[in-house]
């Protein structure tokens, strides 16, 4: 059983005009008027996404970030929040408090206003409904053309670097001690700005919340393409390449792991140049990584040129 499976039971087919962008996006859009209103909503719940010992700050912080990322790869700007927040019996007053310094942090950055929620008790969850805003041009998953180049922000892996090592102190890879991954886990920073950008150049977007290869291959099915993918342009970590050339099932680790939330996204040839342009222009290291093909099948190469298999697990999945 996949989550994909079980969502569509529930999938609802009927798509009225004012439904831009109906289920099965990073976000929803909606026409309102001259406007169109995006909104999705993510939650995080414990023992599922973090453990009851998790710093609540980061939980907090944490929490609003994965939301901002679906509206970023929509090409859409956040603009408001409800909350919904399950606690336990426990006194959980510092709790909150710190809950709302870790999310604060977020909502001030984008100035996120928070307009209502819900308070519940039972084991700890966080639900977030964000509400953001876009022009007639935003990103789907579905318009990938063949030809078209695929890009990555950032690097890819460094949240499961920190992931691993954040569990187990002694995670090590070579000599490398990756601590400063810690921070790239708890405290993603989610790609806004470039989403509102690279909307000019793109035929598709989607953040990566659930690992680069399983993420692509829903912009892949979506679009009803394939691709091509070269292991050797994947921007994974200076600090732990030569030994993921040495290594591949550590560097399928960090392309699977999931929780980069950078944008995996797709553009016409032509745009190279502008990108490359944006990403001096941002600071954001923007990196193409393979092409969109005719082939429904996603395929990933060696620097050799020699496909590779698989991993059997493209990415994190619920059930
Ligand atoms: P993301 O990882 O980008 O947050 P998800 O994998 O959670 O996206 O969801 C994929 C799509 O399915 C989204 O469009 C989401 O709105 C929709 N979806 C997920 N769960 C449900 C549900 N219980 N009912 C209706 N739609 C859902
Ligand atoms: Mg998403």
């Amino acid at each position: 059983m996949s989550e994909f499976k079980l969502i569509n039971i529930l999938n609802s087919k009927k798509i009225t005009k004012e439904i831009l962008v109906p289920i099965g996006d990073d976000a929803s859009i909606l026409k309102f008027g001259n406007k169109n209103m995006v909104v999705t909503m993510d939650s995080l719940n414990v023992n599922t996404h973090f453990s009851d010992l998790e710093s609540p700050e980061v939980i907090g912080y944490k929490s609003l970030a994965v939301n901002i990322s679906d509206l970023a790869a929509m090409g859409a700007l956040p603009k408001y929040a409800l909350l919904s927040l399950t606690i336990d019996k426990k006194d959980r007053l510092n709790w909150i408090k710190k809950f709302n310094i870790g999310f604060k942090k977020l909502s001030k950055k984008y100035n996120i206003q928070l307009i209502g929620g819900d308070m519940n008790k039972g084991p700890i969850s966080i639900s977030i409904t964000l509400f953001g805003e876009t022009d007639n041009k935003f990103l789907q998953r579905e318009n990938a053309a063949v030809g078209d180049d695929i890009w990555v922000s950032g690097f890819i892996g460094e949240s499961f670097l920190g992931f691993m090592k954040k569990n187990n102190a002694n995670f090590k890879i070579g000599n490398n001690c990756l601590n400063e991954f810690i921070k790239k886990h708890d405290y993603p920073v989610p790609r806004v700005e470039l989403g509102l950008k690279i909307k000019q150049f793109s035929s598709t977007c989607i953040d990566v919340s659930d690992g680069l290869l399983l993420d692509l291959q829903r912009i892949l099915k979506q679009s009803t393409v394939g691709a091509d993918i070269f292991l050797d342009k994947i921007p994974i970590p200076k600090k732990v390449k030569k030994d993921c050339n040495k290594n591949i099932s550590l560097f399928f680790n960090l392309i699977t792991g999931g929780e980069d939330y950078e944008l995996l996204f797709t553009s016409n040839k032509k745009y190279r140049n502008r990108i490359m342009h944006l990403s001096q222009k941002l600071k954001i290291k923007l990196t193409p990584i393979g092409e969109v093909k005719k082939h429904k099948s996603l395929r990933i190469f060696d620097k050799d040129l020699k496909k590779l298999n698989l991993p059997n697990k493209l990415g994190y999945d619920h059930f």
